[in-house]
């Protein structure tokens, strides 16, 4: 039996019809609506989130449900409604005279979402909020590991949406490949290796999808930074909701000049800062199996799992730098300046995020151009996913979706142009196809082609031509 029943799938396309008719506004009304509940039911959101992923009071509120109030309002609210507004072109009326066309964005119908577990609530309602917005249906399906977070999304929704409109289909890899078979688009959040997989589901239906997978990133120190602030900036993007992170940082590359002090304030306060545990036995694996290859490859530790533990002495090749750990380990090594770390960091396969710490901001905001990230942070780190408008986006394995903002509604529908001719005269390309008709080509381009007087003297020879098709084609037409 299918992980979906098609019932469901059924009720969902029904309701996608309906609420894709309603206003803009009258959607926009209810996803404000659904703020209100969102924020009402805050406490309920943290508490399951807690206990499903072991993750702290704090991680779960300042993660999975403050910066959500900000998402309902966005786009709810005029700027989200704007990224659907219908965008009239112009067009000229010499070449192309007497016509309007208008860009207009209607929704995909039902986007399939297959979200991981490290922030069960926030990565699903990032997309769930716009694509609702923009009239498509949801079929949610959340990580195995959080099922009650994802049942408790759903409840929330059905307290202010249609029925249908918002479905959770519970389950593991099956539910995932139900929803894919069933979706006219996917958005996938979760690990390189799954990405994978539905890339090439969604490749052989040929549906579209948007991927958003792991990160290495890296956080690069110059030796003018303000320390503190980087330590403690560093530090948090580290180990913060346990490392369990796409944006955590997981390399530190600082300059020579500042690595010693730089080190000793980071080891003091990852000592400090209070880890949980990881979510999973299986991440709990990954994360040991990382610490035994760099230790066995001669790097050295301070601080012990399951809490922060920073390294230094890390070897290139070591697993530790090179693959996702999605833990609290905290490499940090020395480069000779700015530029080597940016190329250390860019050296990854993955690109999502990167940070840079300096108190010299244009030179940052000028380096920052050459770092293989989608999201670039000065003297800031990983907090952009949770700004409505910012795109969130990778490079290489990190995936090729953007999240938030005008460009990710630009996935979540499709464009559709509308040319409204009111040109009672033929077109000088329609038939017949004659001497006159090609000359008139000819003369065309190389008005168009020509600049200052030369194009002046052109312009009516071409407009000549014109006039002269129009009566050739009228000839034409009555059969003379
Ligand atoms: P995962 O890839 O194991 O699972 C993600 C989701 O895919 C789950 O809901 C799972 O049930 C489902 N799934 C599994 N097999 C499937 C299949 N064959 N077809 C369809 N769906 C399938 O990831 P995870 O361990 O839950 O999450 C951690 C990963 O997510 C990390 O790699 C992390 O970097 C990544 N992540 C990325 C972002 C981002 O925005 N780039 C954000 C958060 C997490």
């Amino acid at each position: 039996m299918s992980a979906l029943d098609p019932e469901l799938v059924a009720q969902a396309r029904a309701s996608q019809a309906a609420w894709a008719r309603q206003p803009l506004a009258r959607r926009a009304e209810h996803i404000r609506a659904l703020g209100k509940v969102f924020a009402r039911r805050g406490d309920e959101v943290a508490e399951v989130v807690v206990a499903e992923t072991k993750k702290s009071a704090g991680d779960a509120w300042f993660a999975d449900v403050l910066p959500n109030l900000e998402l309902f309002d966005w786009w709810g609210g005029a700027a989200g409604q704007a990224t659907l507004a219908p965008e009239p072109q112009a067009m000229s009326r010499l070449k192309l005279p007497k016509k309007r066309a208008t860009i207009y964005y209607e929704p995909r119908g039902v986007i399939g979402l297959i979200t991981p577990w490290n922030y069960p609530a926030a990565l699903p309602l990032r997309t769930m909020v716009p694509a609702l917005l923009a009239g498509n249906a949801v079929l949610l399906k959340p990580s195995e590991v959080t099922p009650r977070t994802g049942a408790l999304l759903g409840e929330i929704f059905a307290e202010v949406l249609p029925a249908g409109l918002v479905t959770v289909v519970q389950g593991a890899r099956e539910a995932g490949e139900a929803v894919v078979d069933a979706a006219d688009h996917v958005v996938f959040v979760g690990s390189v290796a799954t990405g994978r997989k539905v890339a090439v589901r969604c490749a052989e239906q040929l549906k579209t999808v948007s991927l958003e997978l792991g990160g290495k990133d890296a956080a690069v120190v110059f030796a003018d930074a303000d320390l503190e602030r980087a330590a403690h900036g560093v530090v948090w993007g580290a180990v913060s909701n346990s490392g369990q992170n796409c944006a955590s940082v997981e390399r530190v590359y600082v300059e020579q000049a500042v690595y010693e002090p730089f080190l000793a304030r980071v080891r003091d306060l990852a000592a400090r800062a209070g880890v949980a545990p990881v979510a999973t036995d299986a991440q709990d694996a990954i994360v040991r199996r990382h610490l035994d290859d760099a230790v066995a490859r001669g790097a050295k530790t301070s601080g012990a799992y399951p809490g922060a533990v920073v390294l230094t002495d890390v070897p290139a090749d070591a697993e530790v730098l090179n693959d996702e750990t999605f833990g609290p380990l905290l490499p940090v090594t020395p480069v000779p300046d700015a530029a080597a770390g940016i190329a250390a960091a860019n050296a990854s396969r993955y690109g999502l995020t990167m940070s840079l710490w300096t108190r010299d901001l244009d030179r940052a905001e000028r380096l920052a151009q050459d770092a293989r990230a989608g999201v670039v942070t000065v003297n800031n780190v990983a907090f952009t996913g949770a700004l409505p408008f910012a795109p969130w986006s990778g490079r290489g394995e990190s995936g090729h979706g953007v999240t938030n903002g005008h460009l990710a509604m630009r996935e979540l529908t499709q464009p559709k142009l509308v040319l409204v001719d009111e040109n009672d005269a033929p077109e000088a390309w329609w038939h017949p196809m004659s001497e006159q008709a090609v000359q008139l080509a000819r003369d065309t381009v190389g008005w168009l082609a020509a600049t200052g007087l030369d194009k002046l003297g052109r312009t009516v020879g071409v407009l000549r031509g014109m006039k002269q098709r129009v009566a050739e084609q009228k000839r034409w037409l009555a059969g003379k």
